[in-house]
């Protein structure tokens, strides 16, 4: 057992939260501390109302998330912001929080575990950010079909769906690119066509991504925002509970969304 300050600590030096660039709303690290001894943790995709109540529920005392408590910017501690803050005081719940140092991550990484989850072999980074390569890529020779069969599967065990853009029974994957969250953009299509990526399996993207992808040749696979995410936060929490001798609990949200 440790003390959400000494457990935040370990986890910044796990993650190079330090070194990594992110969005100011990620704010990267303990998030909210608190008093006693951690004796379990809860993972979630969303600090929301009802991963607090889950969180309490299972008698986790820390909370480790993907998109944390300020990932809509600053509100007013009013109504429901105000009554999950107190929720967690009451209950001594500490919330740690981590985004682009979890997705790049090269052991507890969304992109290089989905990657993994999809049979594919990551070679090099993809979706560059500042000083980063949040995505991973490399080259395989699938059916797209396929690959598409394996995402379809995964989505679906996490509550979500597939999406893609068209192509024809025969095409295969040769090199494509993984970038989890929201990672089809005009900038991240862009990168695909420089580097020559023929398959881009992202969580989401808006509409005109799938219009630009069609008249570029590029299939994107949109697995989901949320499926996409769930395995890195879910992996980093196994991990540190196992080097402090406590549990870890993935809180699957209701919808998958
Ligand atoms: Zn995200």
């Amino acid at each position: 057992m440790a003390h959400a300050q000494s457990i935040a600590a370990r986890l910044d030096t796990l993650l190079r939260t330090s070194e990594i660039p992110d969005y100011p709303s990620a704010l990267n690290g303990l998030q909210l501390t608190s008093r006693r001894d951690v004796r379990r943790i809860a993972t979630a995709v969303d600090f929301s109302s009802f991963t607090v109540d889950e969180t309490i529920r299972v008698g986790a005392d820390m909370l480790l998330v993907h998109h944390g408590m300020f990932w809509g910017g600053a509100q007013p501690l009013t109504g429901t912001n105000y009554e999950r803050i107190v929720r967690l005081i009451t209950s001594d719940v500490a919330v740690y929080s981590s985004h682009l140092p979890l997705d790049v991550h090269p052991e507890f990484g969304n992109n290089v575990l989905l990657a993994r989850r999809l049979g594919l072999t990551p070679s090099t980074g993809f979706a560059r950010f500042k000083t980063i390569e949040v995505g991973v890529s490399g080259e395989a020779d699938v059916p797209t079909s396929v690959l598409v069969g394996r995402a379809r599967v995964f989505s679906r065990e996490c509550g979500g769906d597939v999406v893609t853009t068209p192509f024809s029974d025969e095409r295969r994957t040769r090199r494509w690119a993984v970038c989890t969250g929201a990672g089809a953009d005009s900038d991240t299509l862009r990168e695909a066509m420089e580097r020559g990526i023929d398959t881009m399996i992202v969580g989401e993207g808006p509409h005109h991504t799938a219009v630009q992808a069609r008249d570029l040749g590029l299939v994107v696979i949109y697995a989901g925002h949320y499926a996409t995410e769930t395995l890195g936060v879910r992996t980093l929490g196994e991990r540190i509970a196992a080097e402090l001798g406590i549990q870890s609990q993935f809180l699957e949200a209701p919808t998958g969304l």
